[in-house]
């Protein structure tokens, strides 16, 4: 489990909570010790494993599923030429050994960044020309607790090979959420109202998004 410790100065007591993507965030004054935190953190050992997100235990082999474009999928996995086909009744692996999981794990990978990369490709400049805005940068990335960043100075959008779990409507609202991010840097007013007008139901899909983050589901792919 990842256990992130937030000091502040406002901070008297310990606490703590999940975020979305199922870490532990532990808040702890500046003066408390790692040793008070860890007895913290043990004697609440109860709490946080009734709390904990299910997080998917995946074996990389035949009778397997995995998330894809909105979608769980059974994943079967055949000696051959490495590659991975997606049709309507599971996802097919094709590796050259199928004991050997890693392979079969990063051939996933790739294949989700590659999928990934030609969708939002082929949105990025609809949503441009609608926003007025230059088609930024596309980069895929394997970053475990967040679908997107954004790097406004570059002209650079960032989405995690995780976001191809989503379903598209899903995934249409965090490229349109990251080139809000190419006027706006924070979560302010100026970029809700931004992000609202391209997207007129954000409230009922950042909703959606917050279950399935909670779900678990989209963590422990690759
Ligand atoms: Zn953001």
């Amino acid at each position: 489990m990842n256990i992130i410790i937030k000091r502040g100065r406002g901070r008297k007591n310990l606490r703590m909570h999940f975020d979305d993507h199922g870490s532990l965030i532990v808040s702890a004054p500046y003066s408390a010790s790692q040793s008070l935190i860890d007895s913290f953190i043990s004697s609440n050992k109860e709490w946080i494993e009734q709390n904990a997100q299910k997080i998917p235990e995946h074996s990389y082999a035949t009778g397997d599923s995995f998330p894809f474009f909105g979608k769980t999928y059974p994943l079967y996995v055949f000696k051959g030429e490495r590659g991975v086909f997606q049709r309507d009744d599971g996802l097919y692996v094709f590796v050259p050994r199928v004991e050997t999981t890693s392979t079969v794990k990063r051939e996933l990978y790739r294949f989700y960044c590659k999928s990934l990369y030609s969708y939002t490709q082929e949105r990025l400049p609809l949503f441009c020309s609608q926003m007025k805005l230059p088609v930024p940068t596309l980069e895929i990335c394997n970053a475990k607790s967040r679908w997107g960043c954004c790097y406004r100075t570059k002209g650079l959008v960032k989405l995690s090979a995780i976001t191809a779990t989503l379903p598209k409507d899903l995934i249409d609202m965090t490229i349109i959420h990251e080139l809000c991010h190419l006027v706006y840097d924070g979560h302010g007013e100026d970029f809700k109202n931004l992000l609202k007008t391209y997207v007129p139901d954000v409230k009922e899909r950042e909703k959606e998004l917050k279950k399935i983050a909670k779900s678990g589901a989209s963590r422990n792919l690759f």
